[in-house]
Protein backbone atom coordinates (compact mmCIF):
# COMPACT_ATOMS: atom_id res chain seq x y z
CA UNK A 1 0.00 0.00 0.00
CA UNK A 2 1.00 3.53 -0.65
CA UNK A 3 1.22 5.41 2.94
CA UNK A 4 -0.50 8.58 3.04
CA UNK A 5 2.66 9.17 6.19
CA UNK A 6 5.99 7.82 4.67
CA UNK A 7 7.88 9.75 7.29
CA UNK A 8 5.57 9.13 10.51
CA UNK A 9 7.15 6.67 12.93
CA UNK A 10 5.87 5.28 16.22
CA UNK A 11 5.53 8.61 18.39
CA UNK A 12 8.70 8.82 20.32
CA UNK A 13 6.58 9.24 23.65
CA UNK A 14 5.13 6.01 22.84
CA UNK A 15 8.93 4.53 22.17
CA UNK A 16 10.65 5.78 25.17
CA UNK A 17 7.69 4.54 27.45
CA UNK A 18 7.75 1.32 26.43
CA UNK A 19 11.74 1.04 26.53
CA UNK A 20 11.59 2.38 30.11
CA UNK A 21 9.34 -0.20 30.79
CA UNK A 22 11.25 -2.93 29.17
CA UNK A 23 14.18 -1.94 31.35
CA UNK A 24 12.31 -1.25 34.64
CA UNK A 25 13.60 2.79 34.23
CA UNK A 26 12.22 5.12 36.38
CA UNK A 27 9.43 6.83 33.29
CA UNK A 28 10.55 11.03 32.96
CA UNK A 29 9.97 10.69 29.45
CA UNK A 30 6.27 10.76 28.48
CA UNK A 31 4.38 13.59 30.40
CA UNK A 32 1.72 11.96 32.50
CA UNK A 33 1.22 12.14 36.44
CA UNK A 34 2.13 9.67 38.61
CA UNK A 35 0.65 10.44 41.70
CA UNK A 36 -3.24 9.51 42.91
CA UNK A 37 -5.91 11.73 41.46
CA UNK A 38 -7.70 14.36 43.95
CA UNK A 39 -10.52 11.98 45.94
CA UNK A 40 -13.20 14.28 45.46
CA UNK A 41 -12.89 13.55 41.15
CA UNK A 42 -12.55 9.84 42.25
CA UNK A 43 -15.58 9.29 44.50
CA UNK A 44 -17.98 11.50 41.89
CA UNK A 45 -16.87 8.72 39.45
CA UNK A 46 -17.63 5.95 41.72
CA UNK A 47 -20.61 7.48 42.43
CA UNK A 48 -22.04 8.10 38.97
CA UNK A 49 -20.44 4.68 37.41
CA UNK A 50 -24.25 3.59 39.72
CA UNK A 51 -26.29 6.29 38.26
CA UNK A 52 -27.79 6.76 34.68
CA UNK A 53 -24.79 7.97 33.03
CA UNK A 54 -23.68 5.93 30.64
CA UNK A 55 -25.48 6.62 27.28
CA UNK A 56 -24.70 9.31 24.10
CA UNK A 57 -24.12 12.66 25.34
CA UNK A 58 -25.19 15.67 23.21
CA UNK A 59 -22.70 15.73 20.20
CA UNK A 60 -20.84 18.83 20.74
CA UNK A 61 -20.58 17.88 24.87
CA UNK A 62 -22.45 17.57 28.16
CA UNK A 63 -24.18 20.78 28.33
CA UNK A 64 -23.96 21.02 32.33
CA UNK A 65 -20.34 20.40 31.65
CA UNK A 66 -20.10 23.56 28.33
CA UNK A 67 -21.66 25.22 31.15
CA UNK A 68 -18.64 24.90 33.55
CA UNK A 69 -16.38 25.15 30.66
CA UNK A 70 -17.95 28.55 30.23
CA UNK A 71 -17.66 29.84 33.69
CA UNK A 72 -14.23 28.52 33.77
CA UNK A 73 -13.28 30.83 30.63
CA UNK A 74 -14.73 33.89 32.34
CA UNK A 75 -12.92 33.36 35.23
CA UNK A 76 -9.99 32.66 33.93
CA UNK A 77 -9.85 35.26 31.12
CA UNK A 78 -12.75 37.17 31.66
CA UNK A 79 -13.72 35.87 28.04
CA UNK A 80 -17.26 35.32 27.18
CA UNK A 81 -18.03 32.52 25.42
CA UNK A 82 -21.55 31.32 23.71
CA UNK A 83 -21.55 27.52 24.43
CA UNK A 84 -24.42 26.41 21.89
CA UNK A 85 -22.05 28.22 18.92
CA UNK A 86 -18.36 28.29 19.89
CA UNK A 87 -17.49 25.29 22.24
CA UNK A 88 -16.25 21.61 21.58
CA UNK A 89 -15.69 18.59 23.77
CA UNK A 90 -13.41 16.61 22.13
CA UNK A 91 -11.49 13.00 23.27
CA UNK A 92 -8.31 15.07 24.33
CA UNK A 93 -6.43 18.30 23.06
CA UNK A 94 -5.26 15.57 20.34
CA UNK A 95 -8.16 15.60 19.19
CA UNK A 96 -9.21 18.88 18.81
CA UNK A 97 -5.97 19.63 16.79
CA UNK A 98 -6.19 17.27 14.44
CA UNK A 99 -10.21 17.83 13.88
CA UNK A 100 -9.88 21.42 13.40
CA UNK A 101 -6.77 20.86 11.33
CA UNK A 102 -9.03 18.74 9.19
CA UNK A 103 -11.94 20.82 9.01
CA UNK A 104 -10.13 23.85 8.29
CA UNK A 105 -6.78 23.05 5.73
CA UNK A 106 -7.13 22.19 2.02
CA UNK A 107 -4.79 21.01 0.02
CA UNK A 108 -2.02 23.04 -0.84
CA UNK A 109 -2.62 25.39 2.35
CA UNK A 110 0.86 26.27 4.30
CA UNK A 111 0.40 25.70 8.27
CA UNK A 112 3.24 27.15 9.88
CA UNK A 113 4.39 25.41 12.97
CA UNK A 114 7.05 26.18 15.43
CA UNK A 115 10.22 23.70 16.53
CA UNK A 116 10.26 22.18 18.54
CA UNK A 117 6.41 21.20 18.36
CA UNK A 118 4.39 18.74 19.25
CA UNK A 119 4.76 16.03 17.41
CA UNK A 120 0.99 15.84 16.89
CA UNK A 121 0.91 18.72 14.76
CA UNK A 122 2.50 18.01 11.33
CA UNK A 123 0.11 14.37 10.60
CA UNK A 124 -3.48 15.85 9.96
CA UNK A 125 -1.52 18.76 7.75
CA UNK A 126 -0.13 16.17 5.58
CA UNK A 127 -3.08 14.26 5.66
CA UNK A 128 -5.00 16.92 3.96
CA UNK A 129 -2.02 17.63 1.33
CA UNK A 130 -1.53 20.74 2.60
CA UNK A 131 2.24 21.85 3.57
CA UNK A 132 3.91 22.32 7.15
CA UNK A 133 6.50 24.82 7.29
CA UNK A 134 8.58 24.18 10.36
CA UNK A 135 10.56 27.24 11.50
CA UNK A 136 12.95 27.31 14.48
CA UNK A 137 12.45 28.88 17.57
CA UNK A 138 15.45 31.33 18.53
CA UNK A 139 18.26 29.78 21.08
CA UNK A 140 15.86 31.15 24.07
CA UNK A 141 12.78 29.72 22.36
CA UNK A 142 11.29 33.20 21.60
CA UNK A 143 9.81 32.90 18.23
CA UNK A 144 11.28 34.89 15.31
CA UNK A 145 9.18 36.43 14.26
CA UNK A 146 11.08 38.38 11.26
CA UNK A 147 11.47 34.87 9.78
CA UNK A 148 7.86 33.53 10.58
CA UNK A 149 6.69 36.98 8.12
CA UNK A 150 9.53 36.01 5.60
CA UNK A 151 7.49 32.44 5.22
CA UNK A 152 3.88 33.97 4.86
CA UNK A 153 2.50 33.84 1.96
CA UNK A 154 -1.42 34.09 0.61
CA UNK A 155 -1.02 30.15 1.29
CA UNK A 156 -0.66 30.29 4.74
CA UNK A 157 -3.43 29.55 6.19
CA UNK A 158 -2.57 28.86 10.07
CA UNK A 159 0.02 29.43 12.36
CA UNK A 160 0.20 27.01 15.25
CA UNK A 161 1.08 28.44 18.18
CA UNK A 162 1.61 26.02 22.11
CA UNK A 163 1.48 28.28 25.07
CA UNK A 164 3.21 27.52 27.56
CA UNK A 165 5.24 25.67 24.75
CA UNK A 166 5.99 21.67 25.45
CA UNK A 167 8.68 21.12 24.99
CA UNK A 168 10.82 23.76 26.23
CA UNK A 169 8.65 24.84 28.77
CA UNK A 170 8.53 28.92 27.25
CA UNK A 171 5.51 31.28 27.64
CA UNK A 172 4.79 33.67 24.99
CA UNK A 173 5.63 37.37 25.68
CA UNK A 174 3.32 40.67 24.90
CA UNK A 175 5.59 41.69 22.45
CA UNK A 176 4.88 38.14 20.86
CA UNK A 177 1.25 39.04 20.69
CA UNK A 178 2.06 42.61 18.72
CA UNK A 179 4.17 40.81 16.45
CA UNK A 180 1.14 38.39 15.53
CA UNK A 181 -1.43 41.07 14.94
CA UNK A 182 1.08 42.75 12.92
CA UNK A 183 0.98 39.43 10.85
CA UNK A 184 -2.01 38.90 11.30
CA UNK A 185 -3.65 42.80 10.14
CA UNK A 186 -1.03 41.63 6.69
CA UNK A 187 -2.98 38.44 6.21
CA UNK A 188 -6.52 38.21 6.69
CA UNK A 189 -7.05 34.24 5.78
CA UNK A 190 -4.39 33.88 8.40
CA UNK A 191 -5.71 31.67 11.37
CA UNK A 192 -3.71 30.69 14.79
CA UNK A 193 -4.42 27.50 16.39
CA UNK A 194 -3.20 28.10 20.37
CA UNK A 195 -2.66 24.81 21.94
CA UNK A 196 -2.75 25.84 25.25
CA UNK A 197 -2.99 22.40 27.28
CA UNK A 198 -0.57 23.58 30.01
CA UNK A 199 -2.58 26.61 30.68
CA UNK A 200 -2.52 26.75 34.65
CA UNK A 201 0.25 25.13 34.75
CA UNK A 202 2.43 28.39 35.23
CA UNK A 203 5.07 29.81 37.50
CA UNK A 204 6.76 33.50 38.36
CA UNK A 205 4.50 35.08 35.48
CA UNK A 206 0.90 33.46 34.18
CA UNK A 207 1.05 33.16 30.01
CA UNK A 208 -1.33 34.94 28.21
CA UNK A 209 -4.02 33.48 26.71
CA UNK A 210 -5.49 33.51 22.96
CA UNK A 211 -8.66 34.21 24.90
CA UNK A 212 -7.63 37.61 26.36
CA UNK A 213 -6.62 39.11 22.56
CA UNK A 214 -9.73 40.54 20.84
CA UNK A 215 -7.88 40.92 17.95
CA UNK A 216 -7.67 36.91 18.18
CA UNK A 217 -11.50 36.16 18.65
CA UNK A 218 -13.06 35.61 14.94
CA UNK A 219 -10.01 33.56 13.85
CA UNK A 220 -8.39 31.89 16.78
CA UNK A 221 -9.24 28.27 17.56
CA UNK A 222 -7.95 27.45 21.00
CA UNK A 223 -6.95 23.84 22.33
CA UNK A 224 -7.12 22.96 26.20
CA UNK A 225 -7.05 19.55 28.18
CA UNK A 226 -8.57 18.68 31.10
CA UNK A 227 -5.79 15.79 31.29
CA UNK A 228 -3.21 17.77 32.31
CA UNK A 229 -5.43 20.43 34.99
CA UNK A 230 -6.51 17.67 36.89
CA UNK A 231 -3.82 14.62 36.80
CA UNK A 232 -6.03 12.73 34.51
CA UNK A 233 -4.21 12.15 31.12
CA UNK A 234 -5.79 8.91 30.38
CA UNK A 235 -9.24 10.23 30.24
CA UNK A 236 -8.49 12.03 26.83
CA UNK A 237 -10.85 14.75 27.40
CA UNK A 238 -10.55 18.44 26.63
CA UNK A 239 -12.32 21.14 24.52
CA UNK A 240 -11.99 23.73 21.97
CA UNK A 241 -13.47 26.76 21.27
CA UNK A 242 -13.54 28.89 18.11
CA UNK A 243 -15.58 31.38 16.56
CA UNK A 244 -19.00 30.46 14.85
CA UNK A 245 -17.67 30.67 11.01
CA UNK A 246 -15.12 28.10 12.47
CA UNK A 247 -16.66 25.84 14.76
CA UNK A 248 -19.28 25.50 12.41
CA UNK A 249 -16.41 23.14 10.22
CA UNK A 250 -15.23 21.55 12.93
CA UNK A 251 -18.35 20.26 14.52
CA UNK A 252 -19.08 18.79 11.12
CA UNK A 253 -15.68 16.59 10.91
CA UNK A 254 -16.02 15.69 14.87
CA UNK A 255 -19.58 14.45 14.62
CA UNK A 256 -18.42 11.73 12.09
CA UNK A 257 -14.81 11.48 13.67
CA UNK A 258 -15.85 10.72 17.51
CA UNK A 259 -19.65 11.66 17.25
CA UNK A 260 -19.90 12.46 21.20
CA UNK A 261 -17.29 12.30 24.25
CA UNK A 262 -17.63 9.89 26.45
CA UNK A 263 -20.55 10.85 28.61
CA UNK A 264 -19.00 9.32 32.34
CA UNK A 265 -15.62 11.54 32.40
CA UNK A 266 -18.11 14.67 30.90
CA UNK A 267 -20.77 13.99 33.86
CA UNK A 268 -17.95 13.95 36.39
CA UNK A 269 -16.30 16.60 35.20
CA UNK A 270 -19.61 18.99 35.23
CA UNK A 271 -19.99 17.96 39.01
CA UNK A 272 -15.79 18.38 39.73
CA UNK A 273 -15.32 22.20 38.18
CA UNK A 274 -17.70 23.04 40.64
CA UNK A 275 -15.30 22.55 43.18
CA UNK A 276 -11.91 23.20 42.33
CA UNK A 277 -9.76 25.61 41.78
CA UNK A 278 -7.70 25.64 39.17
CA UNK A 279 -5.58 28.28 40.26
CA UNK A 280 -3.90 25.57 42.88
CA UNK A 281 -1.87 24.13 40.52
CA UNK A 282 0.85 26.86 39.73
CA UNK A 283 1.94 25.96 42.71
CA UNK A 284 1.49 22.65 43.14
CA UNK A 285 3.85 22.18 40.18
CA UNK A 286 5.94 25.16 40.71
CA UNK A 287 7.06 23.38 44.44
CA UNK A 288 8.15 20.15 41.88
CA UNK A 289 9.66 21.84 39.60
CA UNK A 290 12.18 23.76 41.95
CA UNK A 291 12.52 20.73 44.11
CA UNK A 292 13.68 18.82 40.86
CA UNK A 293 15.69 21.67 39.97
CA UNK A 294 17.09 21.48 43.52
CA UNK A 295 17.81 17.73 43.57
CA UNK A 296 19.57 18.14 40.27
CA UNK A 297 21.86 21.06 41.55
CA UNK A 298 25.11 18.73 41.75
CA UNK A 299 25.08 16.84 38.74
CA UNK A 300 26.57 17.48 35.59
CA UNK A 301 23.82 18.24 33.51
CA UNK A 302 22.70 22.24 32.80
CA UNK A 303 19.21 22.95 33.24
CA UNK A 304 17.07 25.44 31.14
CA UNK A 305 15.06 27.77 32.44
CA UNK A 306 10.79 26.90 32.69
CA UNK A 307 8.40 29.35 32.93
CA UNK A 308 5.74 26.63 32.78
CA UNK A 309 4.16 23.09 31.68
CA UNK A 310 5.71 20.15 33.84
CA UNK A 311 9.20 19.69 31.29
CA UNK A 312 12.69 20.28 32.15
CA UNK A 313 15.06 21.00 29.61
CA UNK A 314 18.31 20.25 30.28
CA UNK A 315 21.33 20.05 28.63
CA UNK A 316 23.84 17.27 28.35
CA UNK A 317 26.96 18.74 27.13
CA UNK A 318 29.41 18.15 29.61
CA UNK A 319 28.58 14.28 29.90
CA UNK A 320 28.87 12.95 26.50
CA UNK A 321 29.20 13.39 22.64
CA UNK A 322 26.31 11.52 21.89
CA UNK A 323 23.64 12.89 19.74
CA UNK A 324 20.33 13.09 21.76
CA UNK A 325 18.36 9.84 20.86
CA UNK A 326 21.49 7.52 21.67
CA UNK A 327 21.93 9.72 24.87
CA UNK A 328 18.37 8.88 25.95
CA UNK A 329 18.27 4.75 24.65
CA UNK A 330 21.83 4.51 27.23
CA UNK A 331 20.34 6.79 29.57
CA UNK A 332 18.02 4.34 31.05
CA UNK A 333 20.00 0.83 29.50
CA UNK A 334 22.79 1.96 31.38
CA UNK A 335 21.58 4.27 34.31
CA UNK A 336 17.71 3.52 34.51
CA UNK A 337 16.71 6.80 33.89
CA UNK A 338 14.16 7.62 30.66
CA UNK A 339 14.21 11.47 28.86
CA UNK A 340 12.68 12.55 25.74
CA UNK A 341 15.49 13.74 22.99
CA UNK A 342 14.42 17.11 21.84
CA UNK A 343 15.77 16.75 18.37
CA UNK A 344 12.69 14.62 17.79
CA UNK A 345 10.72 17.68 17.73
CA UNK A 346 12.26 18.92 14.92
CA UNK A 347 11.43 18.48 11.18
CA UNK A 348 15.39 18.57 10.59
CA UNK A 349 16.06 16.12 14.35
CA UNK A 350 18.42 19.33 15.03
CA UNK A 351 20.86 17.68 17.87
CA UNK A 352 21.43 20.05 20.75
CA UNK A 353 22.42 17.36 23.63
CA UNK A 354 18.93 18.85 25.24
CA UNK A 355 16.36 16.33 26.95
CA UNK A 356 13.30 16.90 28.29
CA UNK A 357 12.77 15.49 31.50
CA UNK A 358 9.10 15.17 32.99
CA UNK A 359 8.66 16.39 36.88
CA UNK A 360 4.90 15.88 37.33
CA UNK A 361 6.00 12.35 39.61
CA UNK A 362 5.99 12.14 43.10
CA UNK A 363 8.66 13.41 45.53
CA UNK A 364 10.24 9.75 45.85
CA UNK A 365 10.62 9.58 42.09
CA UNK A 366 12.08 12.22 41.68
CA UNK A 367 14.72 11.99 44.26
CA UNK A 368 15.11 7.79 42.74
CA UNK A 369 15.56 9.68 39.54
CA UNK A 370 18.32 12.78 40.56
CA UNK A 371 19.96 10.11 42.54
CA UNK A 372 20.82 8.33 39.69
CA UNK A 373 21.29 11.42 37.30
CA UNK A 374 23.85 12.74 39.88
CA UNK A 375 26.14 9.98 39.91
CA UNK A 376 26.72 10.48 35.79
N1 LIG B 1 1.90 15.46 25.96
C1 LIG B 1 2.69 14.43 26.51
C2 LIG B 1 4.16 14.70 26.34
O1 LIG B 1 4.56 15.65 25.73
C3 LIG B 1 2.41 13.04 25.97
C4 LIG B 1 1.50 12.94 24.82
C5 LIG B 1 1.54 11.60 24.16
O2 LIG B 1 2.12 10.66 24.65
N2 LIG B 1 0.94 11.56 23.05
O3 LIG B 1 4.93 13.94 26.84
Amino acid sequence: IMSKLPNVTTSIFTVMSKMAAEYNAINLSQGFPNFPVDEKLTDIVARLAKENVHQYTPVTGYPPLMNQITKLLFNSYKRSVNPDIELLVTAGATQGIFTSILALIKENDEVIMLDPSFDSYESPILLCKAKPIRIALNDDYTPNWEIIEKACSIKTRMIIINNPHNPTGKILSDSDFIQLEKLLSKYPDLLVLSDEVYEYITYEEKHISAHTKSFLLDRCIMVSSFGKSFHITGWKIGYTVAPEHLMIEIKKVHQFLVFSVNSISQIALSEYLNIVDTNLLGKFYQEKRDYFQKLLQNSRFELKPCEGTYFQVASYANISNEDDVTFCKNLIINHGVAAIPISTFYSDHKDQKLIRFCFAKDDSTLESAAKKLCEI
